[in-house]
């Protein structure tokens, strides 16, 4: 029914493949095409939710609740259409299927293999995608081209070419090559041997995408046309986009690959539509001001751990035509040495997602200094239980206020795990997790964003404000905004007297798109500029 794309990498990992893919998704929704996007990981973890964002980055909540890979996140932010848990998948949860199959005797006595009981759960979770109004489902293979891990997801791909036709089947390889200073110029040795590497399993492929640090120029394409099999209008340059990564699919378009993947289907469709996509770029590339937003993480110096985040930030900058600098905090730091002088240098506190109690106490004090300082704030998540134990220590008078994940015997368990959550035995996929309703109070800065009372938003986590210290919260000035719609999660808190001053229970940065900025991002970057040229600025120098 669907034709597909399968996107393969080679040479080394971190090309980009995910950027690049969810470019590939953009370009042909602009042809008019409707698409489903899948990711295949050859890790053995069963989903990516357990994993340390130091080895994995960040983990992506798709509304139906699966944990998953990050590239989902750029599938979303660039196609702006949603995923959902058969947009991924990993080695280890096709092994998990297979051999729970094979526990319940559905291979009848078969000897289970690779090929072809691996390969073929790995089609059947690749053909599920196909539907008659879905014209191409574009499938990424993580991983490099010659790991042992990948090598089950490439015989499988293999064969689908083979099953459903070459003329329904295209094969997108991206490549580097490295730049020899010593020589002067770009090498495609690499490119060359991964490509053979690619014909020694049986896929020819039919695009290549470079990826570069210089431009490749005529006669190094020449080369890889004629090295690697592809046609020599098909070798597709990329270059680092100096300026943001939204420009990926107009550089993809300006060498003709939406019309290469569309004659390679034999399928005819009207010009690419991208004048809002134009737009949207231009004012990331060309912004009228920049703000900068201190962020107190965990993780910061790892850009993958929070990478929607970082995205939703400037989608909120691109709505007001402004850059957004974002300044790394580091929450051991605030708490080892409480230096508050890197505060005042940004427009607005991030306090982001996270677990446990390392670095705690830093943004805690963090956000008691947005809150005393009036400086615009933004809490997600651990952020808002940051907002909520802060507020009850400085404001409601209960001292060594805490969360029970952060001290078990605080005094004033003022967060604490979700009833539901008291059972749970296994650590992996057993969070409160993907997309819950919401009721805003009118009259707030939470209705003032979305414009309306009932919202939807994507959760990962266990804890919650503990709805015994509610009253006493209330009482001193803390605005319950949002609640669950039977009224017994808090999942939004805000301060009246304060500019900007906002947490959530749940993550917005999963839903922000490159042309659908979050309104909480957009309104809260608005009042980090304010701040910027607002009396404060002038006041701090
Ligand atoms: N650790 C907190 C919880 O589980 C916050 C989780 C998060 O920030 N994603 O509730």
């Amino acid at each position: 029914m669907s034709q597909y794309i399968f996107i393969t990498g080679g040479v080394v990992s971190s090309l980009g493949k995910g950027i690049t893919a969810a470019s590939i998704g953009r370009l042909l929704i602009a042809r008019g095409l409707s698409l489903r996007m899948l990711k295949m990981d050859p890790y053995l973890n069963v989903d990516p939710g357990t994993m340390s964002p130091y080895q994995h980055g960040e983990v992506y909540v798709t509304d139906d609740g699966a944990e998953t890979d990050l590239d989902l996140g750029h599938y979303e932010r660039f196609t702006g259409q949603p995923t959902s848990k058969h947009s991924s998948i990993s080695s280890g949860r096709i092994y998990w299927n297979v051999l729970q199959k094979e526990r319940r005797g559905d291979y009848l006595g078969n000897t289970i293999q690779m090929i072809p009981h691996i390969t073929d759960e790995i089609k059947s979770h690749i053909r599920a995608l196909s539907a008659p109004d879905v014209d191409v489902v574009v499938v990424e293979i993580g991983g490099t081209v010659g790991d042992i891990e990948g090598l089950t997801f490439l015989e499988a791909i293999r064969q689908i070419g083979l099953e459903d036709g070459r003329e329904n089947v295209m094969y997108i390889h991206m490549t580097y090559l490295p730049y020899i200073r010593a020589a002067g110029e770009l090498k495609t040795k690499p490119s060359q041997q991964s490509v053979a590497k690619l014909r020694e399993i049986g896929i020819i492929p039919d695009a290549l995408i470079c990826r570069s640090e210089r431009p490749i120029g005529e006669d190094m394409r020449k080369k890889l046309s004629l090295f690697c099999t592809v046609p020599l209008h098909a070798v597709i340059e990329e270059q680092d986009v100096a300026r943001t990564i939204y420009e990926v699919p107009l550089v993809l378009s300006r060498q003709g690959l939406d019309e290469i993947v569309l004659r390679h289907f034999h399928a005819a469709h009207p010009p690419a539509v991208l004048n809002a996509w134009e737009e949207m770029v231009s004012s990331l590339a060309r912004p009228e001001g920049t703000v900068r937003i201190g962020i107190v993480g965990k993780y910061s110096e790892l850009p993958d751990a929070y990478k929607s985040l970082h995205e939703a930030l400037r989608h909120g900058g691109a709505a007001h035509r402004h850059a957004v600098e974002l300044v790394p905090l580091s929450a051991e730091e605030l708490e080892d040495h409480g230096t508050l002088d890197a505060l005042s240098t940004v427009d607005g506190l991030l306090v982001p997602g996270g677990f446990g109690k390392r670095g705690t106490e830093g943004k805690i004090t963090a956000i008691r200094y947005a809150r005393e300082n009036q400086l615009p704030f933004f809490g997600i998540c651990l952020g808002l239980q940051c907002a909520v134990i802060e507020f009850a220590r400085h404001v409601a008078g209960m001292a060594d206020a805490n969360s029970t994940e952060i001290e078990p015997d605080t005094p004033f368990p003022v967060v604490a795990l979700m009833a539901e959550q008291e059972q749970v035995v296994n650590l992996g996929g057993s969070m409160r997790l993907g997309a819950w309703p919401c009721t805003l109070k009118a009259n707030t800065q939470a209705f003032q964003a979305y414009g309306r009372t009932e919202i939807s938003e994507r959760h990962r986590h266990r804890y919650e404000v503990n709805n015994r210290y509610r009253p006493m919260l209330e009482e001193k000035g803390l605005l319950l905004s949002g609640l669950s719609p039977d009224g017994q999660l808090v999942e939004m808190v805000e301060l009246a007297d304060h500019p900007w001053f906002v947490a959530v229970q749940f993550h917005p940065e999963f839903k922000s798109q490159a042309l659908a900025p979050h309104p909480l991002f957009r309104d809260f970057i608005g009042a980090a500029i304010a701040r910027r040229s607002g009396p404060h600025s002038l006041r701090m120098g």
